[in-house]
């Protein structure tokens, strides 16, 4: 299928959930952190309750970018698919793989809080740089890498759960990727357009970080 066309809806929705995610953690890190700020001032559940309320603001929008991704792919072939059953597989998908995701970006928020309060103390900074620094880390660019990378992520997955289905009726589909052909396909997708599954690559996209790709189903012949 064409590049589902509301990517760029899904990739603004994502981000906006991030921000608002991202913002409010701030607020609770900073009370956390005390005065001076210290990581040992941290409860020991602190990263528990992030990914709880993380995963509860990510969920819904996952599970309806793979819908959407999915009832794009549904449009393109004339065979029908058990619709509950793709619901169903959305909802385990945005279910399991919200872990794995969030898991992803509180390990890299520890490990950038580490170095950043650390600088605080060895540098001598003050806390307001320390608050603009931490901006930084929960700030539009991280939360906008990280929507473009999962809404890729998202779509793809939500592609193949119809692809799945239609496999059950004994037919086999083939997955081509398809790069966006614009000015930011980079290195590792460029030699992948219009590639088969098996010829250069094997995991659907996306490849990296703010990958855009997304896949296209030929039949097999
Ligand atoms: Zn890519």
């Amino acid at each position: 299928m064409p590049d589902f066309n509301k990517r760029s809806d899904w990739e603004a929705q994502l981000a906006r959930d991030l921000a608002r995610l991202q913002q409010r953690e701030l607020k609770r890190l900073l009370e956390a952190l005390g005065e001076p700020p210290s990581l040992d001032n941290l409860h020991p559940d602190y990263w528990n309750e992030f990914s709880t309320s993380a995963r509860a603001e990510l969920i819904p929008t996952l599970e309806n970018i793979f819908l959407d991704s999915a009832e794009g792919m549904l449009k393109t072939t004339s065979i029908g698919v058990d619709w509950a059953l793709v619901n169903e597989q959305a909802a385990r998908w945005a279910d399991q793989y919200s872990y794995d995701l969030v898991r992803g970006i509180t390990d890299n928020t520890r490990a950038a809080l580490q170095q950043k309060v650390s600088s605080y103390f060895r540098n001598g900074l003050t806390q307001q740089d320390l608050r603009n620094s931490l901006q930084n880390l929960y700030g539009p660019v991280r939360a906008e890498i990280i929507a473009v990378t999962e809404v890729t992520r998202a779509a793809s997955q939500g592609e193949l759960s119809i692809v799945k289905e239609i496999e059950k009726n004994g037919i086999r589909m083939i997955a081509v990727w398809n790069t966006n052909n614009d000015d930011f396909v980079c290195r590792i997708c460029g030699p992948r357009n219009q590639k088969k599954q098996g010829e250069g690559w094997t995991s659907p996209p996306p490849a990296h970080p703010r990958c855009r790709c997304f896949l296209s189903h030929e039949f097999a012949t």
